[in-house]
C-alpha cells in the first residue's frame, strides 16, 4: 500500500511489549515499569501482521522494550512465520537474555538479529544499561553467529563523552566478521534530551575518511553503509536527524498496546484495539489503511519535536 507521497509501505516494526531489562541513560531513564497487562497477546500480534501482509507488508521486525521478555516469544515467531507474504524476520534485542536461545530463534524462523551494545568496556556498559551484562551480550553474539545468523548488526547510539572515544573498537570488530556495526544518531524521544551530546554521522566519516562508501544491502535501509579497506564486515551510519532519510522511508510501527505509528518523529498514532474486538477484518483493514495515508512525510526532530513517549515505549 502506498502513502500519499508515493511510498510503498513493506516494512511493519512490531513492538511486543515496552517491559525491558535495561534502563539506557538515553533511552528510559527514570521510567517506572510498563504494565504488562496493557500488552496485546499473541494471536493478536498475529492478526495485526497478517492484516499488515495483506495490504505489501513483507518484512517484520520484532522489538520493544525487550522482546526477549515475551514468554510467548518464539510462538510470536513461527506464527507470523507462517504468513505467505512475510519474507522475512527480524529482531533487535539488548542480548541479555540471548545466550541459550539462538538456536531456538533460529529454528521458529527468525532470519536476522540486531543487538544493541553501546560498549565494549563492561563497567561503562553497566553504567550506561542501567545494569546490564556486557559478557551476556558477547556471548549472546557468539552463539547467535554459531547457530547460522551470519550478518550481524550490532548497534551503537554514540553519546559525546560517554563512549565516542570507542569508534575505533567497534569498527575493529569488522575486520575478520561479518558483523555490521551501525552508528545511530541520538534522536530526541525522551523526557531527558540529550542532543547536546548527539554525535553525527558527518563526524564519524571525517574522523575516518578512509571509509568507503558502498551500496545498501536493500532498497530503504536507514543506515549509509562503509567498509573500511580490507575489513569483512560494514559501518553503518544511522543519521536521521542530520541526515534525513524520510524520503525512501518504507515502515509503520505497531505498539505493544496496539496503537499504530506511522512515524518515529511524530506523535500521531491510530488505535486499533477497537478493531481487533470486532470479528471480520473489515476494520483493522480500515485503520490502517488510514494511519498509512496519514503518514507525514517528513518527521519533526529538528522542529522543536516533543516526544510524548521514548523509544522504549515506541519500538526501536
Ligand atoms: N531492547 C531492544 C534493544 O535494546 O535493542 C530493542 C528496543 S531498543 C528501544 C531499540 C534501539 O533503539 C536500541 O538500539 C537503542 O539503543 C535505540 N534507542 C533508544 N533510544 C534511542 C534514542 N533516543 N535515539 C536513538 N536510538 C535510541
Amino acid at each position: 500500500m502506498n502513502d500519499r507521497f508515493g511510498r510503498t509501505i513493506t516494512y511493519l516494526r512490531l513492538s511486543l511489549t515496552e517491559r525491558c531489562t535495561l534502563k539506557c541513560s538515553y533511552c528510559r531513564a527514570g521510567e517506572g515499569v510498563c504494565p504488562k497487562k496493557s500488552e496485546l497477546a499473541k494471536e493478536e500480534f498475529l492478526r495485526i501482521a497478517r492484516a499488515f501482509a495483506e495490504v505489501g507488508v513483507k518484512k517484520v521486525r520484532l522489538t520493544g522494550g525487550e522482546p526477549m521478555l515475551r514468554s510467548d516469544l518464539l510462538s510470536i515467531i513461527s506464527g507470523i512465520r507462517a504468513i505467505p507474504q512475510i519474507e522475512e524476520i527480524t529482531m533487535t534485542t539488548n542480548g541479555q537474555h540471548l545466550p541459550g536461545m539462538s538456536c531456538a530463534l533460529k529454528e521458529a524462523g527468525l532470519d536476522r538479529l540486531n543487538i544493541s551494545v553501546d560498549s565494549l568496556k563492561p563497567e561503562r556498559y553497566h553504567e550506561i544499561t542501567g545494569g546490564g551484562s556486557l559478557s551476556r551480550v558477547l556471548t549472546g553474539i557468539e552463539e547467535a553467529f554459531a547457530a547460522g545468523f551470519s550478518t550481524l548488526k550490532l548497534n551503537v547510539v554514540l553519546l559525546r563523552g560517554e563512549n565516542d572515544d570507542e569508534t575505533g573498537n567497534f569498527i575493529a570488530l569488522t575486520k575478520e566478521r561479518a558483523v555490521s556495526v551501525r552508528f545511530i544518531e541520538y534522536m530526541p524521544l525522551g523526557e531527558i534530551d540529550h542532543a547536546n551530546l548527539r554525535v553525527t554521522g558527518a563526524e564519524i566519516l571525517q574522523k575516518y575518511p578512509q571509509l568507503i562508501h558502498v551500496v545498501p544491502s536493500y532498497r530503504g535501509q536507514p543506515a549509509r553503509d562503509f567498509q573500511m579497506p580490507g575489513h569483512i564486515g560494514r559501518v553503518g551510519l544511522i543519521d536521521p536527524v542530520s541526515h534525513r532519510f524520510c524520503a525512501d522511508c518504507n515502515r509503520v510501527r505497531v505498539m505493544s498496546d496496539g496503537m499504530v505509528r506511522p512515524c518515529l518523529g511524530s506523535n500521531e498514532e491510530f488505535s486499533l484495539k477497537e478493531a481487533l474486538e470486532q470479528e471480520g477484518d473489515g476494520a483493522l483493514h480500515a485503520v490502517i489503511a488510514r494511519a498509512i495515508a496519514l503518514k507525514p512525510e517528513s518527521h519533526c526532530f529538528d522542529d522543536g519535536f516533543s516526544a510524548q513517549k521514548t523509544m522504549s515505549r515506541i519500538g526501536g
